[in-house]
């Protein structure tokens, strides 16, 4: 059994760890690694390692930076198959969600190439008679990033390419549950020519997320995960004094009115609701339809008999992958046992007809669902979706309204005027208007609400950059 080394100081070191958590292929259920829950004295060593690297990576040219970024992305292009089968093999979704992971990924890596143009400052002469005025963005330090199972490529490169393009160094403490991609990625930074110290990662859990938060030289915290864990690194990490941005869970409807277009509409919520088996933030949780909620039922199912449920890592013709672990197919068992026993109907029963071998849960759909329900409010992270019928786009909007998240909210019509109102009455960071999955990409940022977000920058685009460098203002009279 193979098991997953640190990376301290350009080197890859094997700690002498206390204990391992396992790394399954979820499909099988099989374990493929083993990987060390490190703690405190792995922290401190990567932290001074970046911390050494930091004299001079942040005193580098802009275009010496930036070479080691193009590199990086061909590098990225020349192993992308490569490390797209990774991400199926430790994470379960299928290849074509697993490409869509590493493009996500690599456009942050291309948006980081334009570093010399998306931080430069500000000039303005004559602030006051013969004062001139500039502004810069620096760097802020060592950086660490904190990250979820479900996005193995993507979540850890919305920040780490942008945190290092802007002249910071940096801690990774990716998901213990797929911990490989991760490791790849930062060999190939290597392999680019990234000097030693300036990516380090340190593999574990709970341990090694609070040793971070309370490391004194960690300048700036970029987390992505679960609500309570997002709520907890965001007051630990604030209480020490740093800088933070922590992206939690969500709850995101697909709301269709009667005038929608159907082909369309029923592709985007399957692929919406049960693309990456559910385990997506931006994933439709809740749908609602407007008017004619039966008929959109029947077809909903209709079109869910038809995904293909398999080994996502030796069949091709698999649609749809199992969730990350036992434990997830366990709770999502339970929650569906709850929703049956409170009464409310279950339209398709995603516990019938999985595979034996690994951690699957079918496509679920539960019918009659009431914003009182319990599985209105929580999120459940898997492919069960909740229908409720509301009477008009008023009540929709209201009940959505109520919810503790705001990731994302999609209207499904063909009338302007609904787009428009939806888009400015409902209360949440990102809005789709006829898209299943309105995720931002590298351009704009990630931009969730509430409970679905804590701190002020987002990642991506130009919040990204703000939130790694600090402005300096000069004043100069000659
Ligand atoms: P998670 O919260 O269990 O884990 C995220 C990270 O926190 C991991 O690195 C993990 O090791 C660490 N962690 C777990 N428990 C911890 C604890 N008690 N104390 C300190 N650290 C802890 O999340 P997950 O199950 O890996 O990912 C799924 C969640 O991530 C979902 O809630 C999903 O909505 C969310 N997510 C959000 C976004 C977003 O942009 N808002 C994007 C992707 C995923």
């Amino acid at each position: 059994m193979s098991t997953v080394p640190l990376l301290l100081d350009g080197q890859w070191t094997h700690p002498p760890a206390q204990s391992f958590g396992p790394v399954h292929n979820p499909c099988t259920g099989e374990i493929i690694a083993e990987v060390p829950m490190c703690g405190g004295a792995e922290v401190d060593a990567a932290v001074q390692s970046a911390q050494r690297a930091y004299a001079s990576w942040s005193k580098t040219p802009v275009y010496d930076r930036v070479a080691v970024l193009f590199k990086y992305r061909q590098l990225l292009d020349e192993h992308f198959d490569e490390l797209s089968r990774l991400i199926v093999r430790e994470n379960g979704k299928t290849l074509e969600e697993a490409r869509g992971d590493m493009r996500r990924g690599l456009e942050v890596a291309d948006f980081a190439c334009s570093i010399g143009e998306t931080a430069k400052g500000e000039y303005l002469p004559e602030l006051a008679a013969g004062i001139d005025a500039h502004t810069s963005r620096e760097p802020i330090g060592v950086c660490a990033g904190i990250t979820p199972f479900n996005f193995p490529a993507m979540v850890p490169m919305w920040m780490y390419p942008v945190a290092i393009a802007c002249g910071n160094t940096f801690v990774l403490k990716p998901s213990e549950k797929v911990p490989l991609t991760a490791n790849r990625l930062a060999e190939l930074f290597l392999e680019a020519g990234l000097p030693e110290g300036v990516f380090n990662v340190v593999h574990g859990g709970r341990e090694v997320v609070d040793a971070l938060c309370g490391h004194p030289g960690i300048a700036a915290i970029s987390f992505v995960g679960s609500t309570g864990v997002a709520r907890h690194v965001y007051t630990e990490a604030c209480k020490h004094g740093k800088r933070v941005q922590s992206a939690g869970g969500a709850k995101n409807v697909l709301l269709v009115l009667p005038d929608a277009e159907l082909d369309a509409t029923l592709q985007a919520i399957l692929s919406s609701a049960y693309g990456c088996a559910g385990q997506r933030c931006m994933a439709g949780s809740l749908l609602m339809g407007v008017g004619h909620g039966d008929q959109l039922r029947e077809q909903v199912v209709e079109a869910m008999n038809g995904l293909a449920l398999g080994d996502t890592y030796d069949d091709p013709s698999a649609q749809m992958g199992p969730v990350i672990d036992d434990a997830a197919r366990d709770r999502l068992f339970t929650s569906i046992a709850d929703a049956e026993a409170e009464g409310l109907a279950l339209a398709r029963d995603g516990r019938e007809g999985v595979p034996d071998a690994g951690f699957f849960v079918g496509p679920t759909l539960i019918d009659q669902v009431e914003p009182d329900s319990d599985i209105f409010r929580e999120e459940l992270f898997g492919p069960v979706l909740s229908m409720l019928h509301p009477e008009t786009l008023d009540e929709a909007i209201a009940w959505f309204n109520q919810l503790p998240f705001g990731n994302a909210a999609t209207l499904f019509t063909q009338d302007g005027n609904a787009a428009r109102r939806f888009a400015r009455e409902v209360e949440c960071g990102m809005i789709g208007i006829n898209l299943g999955v309105p995720a931002p990409v590298a351009l704009f940022p990630f931009s969730g609400w509430d409970e679905s977000f804590f701190g002020d920058l987002h990642v991506q685009g130009k919040e990204g950059v703000m939130f790694y460098t600090r402005q300096k203002t000069v004043l100069s009279r000659w």
